[in-house]
């Protein structure tokens, strides 16, 4: 899908001037990132998303969660995962008791995994670690 709308050189049908990275998968429209909303793990464009009510303002717990899922890939600060795994739960919990906005659902899940992630490298290097120590 991603790979599809590129090569044609496709562009958003309501930026006309920006490309399109993918379609929608309700109307097949397409949609750049800006337009892009994710919706029960499908690409949907942002009239979509107003339509089926999933737009709206993600709280910025999410999004903390998500760049602290992130952040310690990129700088190999593989600690600070645990950080987006707990951030990423609490936003879960409180998106499921209606405090926060549903719309930050996949961000949090996207942030638990990516802190797992780190967590999984974490222990990983730790192994390796040992095991370069233990042959020496
Ligand atoms: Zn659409
Ligand atoms: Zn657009």
């Amino acid at each position: 899908m991603l790979a599809s709308a590129a090569q044609t050189g496709a562009r958003c049908a309501v930026h006309v001037d920006i490309a399109a990275i993918d379609t929608c998968s309700r109307c097949g429209n397409y949609v750049c990132a800006g337009c892009m909303e994710i919706h029960n793990y499908e690409t949907i464009c942002g009239t979509c998303a107003e339509r089926v009510g999933a737009k709206g303002e993600q709280s910025s717990r999410a999004t903390t969660a998500l760049v602290f899922g992130l952040l310690p890939i990129m700088t190999f600060c593989l600690p600070l995962g645990i950080v987006a795994i707990v951030l990423g739960h609490m936003e879960i919990a409180a998106i499921d008791a209606g405090e926060a906005p549903a719309s930050g659902r996949n961000l949090a899940k996207g942030a638990v995994i990516l802190g797992w992630v780190n967590v999984a490298l974490m222990i990983i290097g730790v192994l390796v670690v040992i095991a370069i120590f233990a042959a020496a």
